[in-house]
């Protein structure tokens, strides 16, 4: 606490007034003792609510309140919009053994993403007269889970919706996965002669499968590889645009982009090919910007460019025919569609027109033939199909107790110094007060450290240090102007909500790139929340917290605004917009594993299907990822225990109850468990 309150030296100054002495008026200030801001008389509404945690602006109309104030996803299906609230779905989770944290997954906002991308795109071509169609193809590193990629496969089937593999082990999931065959495989990344061999399968069967050349050693082992399984392959070229882009990762951008030939290399692939008479095969250009694209001039830059190599090729003597865009298309995470970081200044019919338009007002002057369009979106497809959903475990306050009477006999000048100032304190001075309290309680805190004073008389002066800063934090609304050093004295005074749940684990993003995720309570909206606070996780880590939210005009603040906890009853949290990337990204700091996982489906009648619960990790199953054996570790505990009873510290049957608990735990979840 004391840390949080901290100031620099240079922000106190010395007060030089003489002061008379200090005359304690601690009865019947209007004040209060704290700063919460809580008028329970004045009503709450739902609408209120919306406005204060934005979730109209970032949900897509996948989530709102409804009348009790609880969220509810309104999941589309084929029978319009069905409304279900979260509280409910945890409750049936509770029923079926998985307690939160819980990693939800809502299979009809996926199912949703990949329609509305393919119709933007379908309408789009209508719109401009493009002469080609469009393909959309899922990157499988956004989401690699099973029942993820599954469910994506069977709802892309329709719109021969096609996976994106950039390893190995991604592309056996693409061959093995349930997609309609006129799907398109991309094989991305550095390939190996099994990967390239593997991608020949698919070929056989029947997949259109891309082999998109990253480096020239790719297309000496393709042309081989060609001859030994006698099949032609389709392949693309990774190209390095010049282009940079804004957002989370502009450093990665242009030249010092980490993938894609060179001009010279791509001049040396076309005539390796041409020699070895496979330039037929060379039927794509691929590129990807980035991830998170902020600003749609940086896509609409990206394009052109793309499509000046497009026509070259074409001149070249490449057949082409498919034009890949790669991902970026952006998520807005916080809904101000601006080019900050989180949002974009875009929205899905936008990018689609942008793009179409751009491609042919830069080949029709060439009259080449419009290629068929892949874009691999995966961030825009998957992130808002997850919620993470957990409990607060309990409350710190930074809030005063009631100043005790009668005043220690003894108060110590600083002491003295800091009752006077409680009772002196003046709107207009208010920054004057705040100096002279920090002042004077490290005054204090110096005279406790030379042992002039001792621990009970410093915890009082503590605390009434504590009373004013609570008071001026109530008084600083109330100012025209806000003096800079005032500025932030309520966020070092607000809460800190426990919350049951692993930063590191199940939002790494939060932590790596200070990634901002809608977060919000998932019932008690019509009730106002007035407390401010921060939410920290379960890992003893002074970066396992979340003190970055979107507040209600769409800025950074770096408290949340939370409902009191009321007793005996459950406060649960949502974190929205977590289904891209955070699941595989996720480690086990201070050992907690993956959270339960359960995918849901809502019926046509609105009705709740659980289609799958995944249990979440144990402890022995984390302890095996760290190269423990479990088994081991019981004998080697049993042993121990034997040795206690040797030694007569404990009886047998204790030792058979502690082994109990051992195995018990052994066997139990990593988080918090009631
Ligand atoms: C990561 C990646 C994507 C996905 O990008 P999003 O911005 O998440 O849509 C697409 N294509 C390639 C080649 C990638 O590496």
């Amino acid at each position: 606490m004391s840390d949080l309150l901290q100031v620099p030296p240079s922000e106190a100054s010395t007060p030089t007034n003489d002061r008379p002495q200090p005359e304690p008026q601690l009865n019947g200030s209007p004040e209060g003792q704290t700063f919460d801001s809580s008028q329970p008389w004045e009503a709450w509404s739902i609408d209120q609510s919306r406005e204060t945690y934005g979730i109209r602006r970032w949900s897509n109309d996948y989530f709102d309140i409804n009348d009790a104030g609880e969220v509810v996803v309104n999941a589309p299906t084929s029978n319009g919009p069905q409304s279900v609230s979260l509280m409910e779905i945890v409750e049936g989770l509770k029923q079926r053994d998985l307690e939160t944290p819980v990693m939800l997954r809502l299979e009809n906002v996926v199912a949703d993403r990949i329609a509305q991308l393919n119709h933007a795109f379908a309408s789009a071509i209508a719109e401009c007269a493009y002469r080609s169609d469009y393909q959309s193809v899922y990157p499988i590193k956004v989401n690699q889970q099973c029942h993820v990629v599954d469910s994506i496969a069977e709802s892309g089937k329709e719109f021969r919706h096609g996976l994106e593999a950039g390893s190995k082990a991604e592309l056996l999931i693409a061959m093995a996965a349930s997609t309609s065959l006129e799907a398109l495989i991309v094989c991305n990344g550095y390939k190996d002669e099994e990967f390239i061999d593997l991608g020949f399968q698919a070929l056989r069967l029947g997949y259109r499968c891309f082999f998109v050349v990253e480096s020239l050693e790719e297309i000496d082992l393709i042309i081989r590889r060609t001859h030994h399984w006698n099949q032609r392959p389709f392949i693309g070229v990774r190209l390095k645009l010049a282009t940079k882009v804004e957002g989370q990762w502009a450093e990665d951008s242009g030249d010092r982009s980490l993938f894609g030939l060179t001009t010279v290399d791509l001049i040396k692939a076309v005539d390796t090919l041409r020699a070895a008479n496979m330039l037929d095969c060379l039927q794509m250009v691929h590129f990807h910007l980035g991830s998170q694209i902020p600003n749609i001039r940086n896509i609409r830059d990206g394009v052109k460019e793309a499509c000046r190599y497009y026509i070259d090729l074409i001149k070249d003597g490449a057949p082409l025919g498919y034009l890949d865009l790669g991902g970026g298309l952006a998520v807005d995470y916080d809904g101000t569609v601006s080019t900050e970081p989180h949002s974009r200044n875009y929205d899905l019919n936008e990018y689609c027109v942008d793009i179409v338009e751009s491609i042919m007002n830069s080949l029709d002057p060439h009259g080449i033939a419009h290629p068929r369009l892949v874009s691999e979106s995966g961030r825009w497809t998957v992130a808002p199909m997850s919620v993470l959903l957990f409990n607060i475990l309990t409350v710190t306050h930074f809030e005063p107790s009631p100043i005790e009477r009668p005043l220690p006999e003894d108060p110590c000048e600083p002491i003295d110094n800091l009752l006077y100032t409680l009772n002196h304190l003046q709107l207009r001075r208010l920054q004057e007060n705040y100096n002279d309290a920090i002042y004077y309680r490290d005054q204090m805190r110096d005279l406790f450290r030379t042992g002039a004073i001792n621990l009970r008389q410093r915890a009082f002066g503590e605390n009434v240090c504590l009373t004013i800063l609570n008071r001026i934090a109530k008084m600083v609304p109330q100012l025209r102007r806000i003096p800079a050093g005032l500025s932030r004295l309520r966020d070092s005074l607000s809460d800190i909500y426990y919350g049951n749940f692993s930063v590191f684990q199940s939002l790494p993003d939060a932590w790596a790139i200070g990634q901002v995720f809608p977060v919000m309570p998932i019932h008690r909206l019509n009730e106002r929340p007035d407390r401010q606070a921060i939410l920290a996780d379960l890992t003893c880590d002074c970066d396992g917290k979340l003190d970055r939210f979107t507040d209600r005009n769409g800025d950074i603040s770096s408290t949340l605004e939370l409902h009191k906890l009321i007793p005996d009853q459950t406060y649960y949290l949502g974190a929205f917009m977590v289904g891209a990337y955070q699941e595989t990204l996720g480690d086990l700091h201070n050992l907690f594993g993956d959270t339960h996982v359960a995918s849901v489906r809502i019926t046509d009648n609105g009705s709740i299907e659980f289609k799958d619960e995944l249990q979440g990790d144990t402890i022995a199953d984390v302890l095996s990822y760290v190269e423990y054996q479990p088994d081991k570790l019981l004998q080697r505990f049993r042993a121990k225990a034997e040795e206690g009873v040797c030694n007569k510290a404990i009886t047998v049957s204790q030792r058979q109850e502690m082994l109990k608990l051992f195995k018990d735990s052994l066997q139990g979840y990593t988080y918090f468990e009631r």
